[in-house]
């Protein structure tokens, strides 16, 4: 075991108490051949924080899979807290829906299934989201970006995922499509004066890699 993965399980161990409801749900990913994609224990914890630390009661995520990050998001929220969770595959949605009734928290998440692009139109009526959790096809993230600003307020904020590619995103010659969109996604950030963004790379039992989190202001 690397020593990355070594102090994540340490942190998980000492600082995030055992959670059957997500355990479950990560067995059920597993179960039913997902991809092991999911956010770790320690980054679904700071998703939780997220939105705990911004009193989020609106939140919307783009890639569900078994819905292990939304369960953590939504135990960040209050009793009358919501998330719009958008899922492309129906396999995976049907995994997360079964984990979302198991953990006790499907009044909470409302998991649509389809292309997220199709689907994001259709929640003006929902906005505006205080959290929104950009999880999906990295080479849609400058598309995701605008309907995030659409669908936010000033003070909430934009948190994406897998942002560094294990360093990849500094490669302005790549022509990884992820990478592309990643590196478009940051292009958008900088050139909307409202937003403020940082990225914080990450280490863990996951690889190398990074979130990009942004405050709408103004
Ligand atoms: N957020 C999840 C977690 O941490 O537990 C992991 C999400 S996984 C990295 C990405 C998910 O996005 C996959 O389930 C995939 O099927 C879904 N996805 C990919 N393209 C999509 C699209 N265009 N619209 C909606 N979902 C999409």
């Amino acid at each position: 075991m690397d020593v990355w993965t070594r102090v994540d399980s340490y942190v998980a161990e000492t600082l995030i108490d055992a959670d059957p409801a997500l355990e479950a749900a990560l067995a059920a990913s597993d179960a039913a051949g997902l991809p092991p994609i999911a956010v770790s224990p320690a980054q679904g914890r700071m998703l939780e924080l997220f939105a705990r630390m911004i009193g989020a009661r609106r939140v919307l995520e783009i890639g569900t899979l078994a819905g292990y990050s939304t369960l953590w998001l939504a135990r960040g929220l209050p009793a009358d807290g919501r998330i719009v969770t958008l899922e492309a595959e129906p396999a995976h949605a049907a995994v997360a829906r079964a984990n979302f009734v198991r953990a006790g928290l499907a009044e909470r998440i409302d998991l649509r299934i389809g292309p997220a692009l199709d689907l994001l139109p259709g929640l003006s009526g929902d906005a505006p989201f205080d959290l929104v959790f950009i999880d999906a096809d990295k080479p849609s993230n400058p598309d995701y970006l605008r309907w995030a600003l659409r669908l936010t307020r000033p003070g909430s904020v934009i948190v994406a995922d897998n942002v560094v590619r294990e360093g990849a995103v500094a490669d302005a010659a790549s022509a990884d499509p992820k990478v592309v969109g990643v590196r478009r996604y940051f292009e958008g950030l900088a050139a909307d004066p409202r937003l403020v963004t940082t990225v914080v790379q990450t280490v863990g039992c996951k690889g190398y890699d990074g979130f990009a989190l942004t405050r709408v202001g103004t």
